[in-house]
């Protein structure tokens, strides 16, 4: 990552410094300093975070599959500090 650079908020593309806006996404870009401090948030946010599923999270489905295939995508998961949940299919019993 470069100070003198542009970078775009959205696809992360890098610019130069004399670039103020994305060609692929129309969006304003954000100077190198700027996006430094963003992935330093974001790693903040990441590292610090919870475990716990909260309710502002989203929920979606990464995976249906045999329980052992879902517990290991989980731990994969763990491994990136994303919680998740496993929810068993009642279809079975019927
Ligand atoms: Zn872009």
């Amino acid at each position: 990552m470069d100070r003198g650079c542009n970078y775009c908020p959205q696809c992360e593309e890098e610019y130069r410094a004399c670039v103020r806006q994305c060609v692929s996404c129309m969006v304003d870009l954000i100077s190198g300093a700027e996006r430094m401090k963003q992935v330093q948030r974001d790693k903040q946010y990441k590292s610090g975070r919870s475990m716990d599923c909260i309710e502002a999270d989203k929920l979606v489905i990464v995976i249906e599959a045999k329980l052992h295939d879902v517990k290991a995508v989980r731990s994969l998961l763990a491994s990136e500090n994303i919680p998740s949940l496993i929810f068993a299919e009642g279809r079975s019993r019927g």
